[in-house]
């Protein structure tokens, strides 16, 4: 219990949020990145999303932060790189077209990227465990000219495609057992294989918190954008533990019936999931009668 921070104790109900949530170390730095930019310049991109949480998106675009869909879109301002990182090819494009670039990339997805290219270079067969859209996995994918293998999970799992050789890194949201399952596997289908685990210290610490919640409470409201990948993917590791577990994006999407007879009700959210949403929902929890 000491690891949760109590926050509400209402008649029967009782609120935890986890230890680790919202927020991460690489999306404050691109946030910090993109808001210092737009005090400098008018005309502030960023090349998707800065974050995948539509609420916070709303609120970037109040300070003047535009998300657009790729370089070809604008042609002059600042390009704020997000935390997910790019392919080369874009970084390259941005500055031919004369724009300015806030590389606001996160280390730990440019550790991933060097890791990458070092196991090519040491001519391993590049595997990556994450998944095959998500633009952080594009990035590392582009950078290598798409001669990597990209595994989602086990189930994907046949062996074709697969060297002898193969070096595997992992997404840095990915889940950590199923990470583990993959490489097990792996092993027994190459005769050499390098393993670095790239997930990174936030999202493992996500996920560790959000395991400890959905044990211990009788309901779990796991909050982030439902373009979230790391949120989508804390809720299906806690629906596995506990049934009663719902992916929200707002205190709008709570059906109070699930709250019917719940006495220890978590919140947990994703490295995208802004404070003042969690705030919210705590709020709003506070101010139901349960029945
Ligand atoms: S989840 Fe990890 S890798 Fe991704 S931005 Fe946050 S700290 Fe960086």
């Amino acid at each position: 219990m000491k690891s949760w921070r109590e926050l509400n104790s209402y008649k029967k109900m009782q609120v935890f949020l986890a230890e680790k949530s919202g927020f991460c170390f690489g999306v404050k730095r691109a946030v910090r990145l993109a808001i210092q930019a737009s005090k400098m310049a008018k005309q502030v991109y960023t090349i998707g999303p800065l974050i995948h949480n539509p609420q916070y998106v709303e609120y970037l675009q109040k300070q003047g932060i535009f998300p657009i869909q790729s370089v070809n879109d604008v042609e002059s301002g600042v390009v704020v790189l997000r935390s997910h990182g790019v392919s080369p090819d874009t970084y390259i494009q941005a500055k031919k077209k004369g724009l300015e670039v806030v590389d606001a990339t996160c280390p730990n997805v440019k550790r991933v990227q060097a890791l990458a290219r070092e196991l090519k270079g040491e001519g391993y067969q590049v595997v990556i465990v994450g998944e095959r859209r998500h633009p952080e996995v594009r990035s590392i994918a582009n950078d290598l000219q798409d001669d990597v293998l990209i595994i989602g999970e086990v189930d994907d799992l046949r062996g074709d495609g697969l060297s002898k050789r193969i070096g595997v890194i992992a997404q840095t949201t990915q889940d950590l057992g199923c990470f583990r399952d993959i490489c097990h596997q792996l092993l027994g289908l190459v005769r050499e294989m390098k393993v670095y685990n790239t997930i990174c210290k936030a999202s493992y610490e996500r996920q560790v918190s959000t395991i400890k919640l959905a044990q211990k409470t009788d309901l779990l409201l796991i909050v982030g954008g439902r373009n979230s990948a790391n949120t989508s993917r804390l809720f299906r590791i806690a629906s596995k533990i506990n049934p009663n577990t719902y992916h929200i994006e707002s205190k709008k999407d709570i059906d109070t019936s699930w709250l019917s007879g719940k006495e220890r009700v978590g919140i947990s959210s994703g490295a995208s999931t802004p404070s003042f949403i969690i705030e919210d929902i705590v709020e709003y929890l506070r101010g139901i009668e349960p029945y």
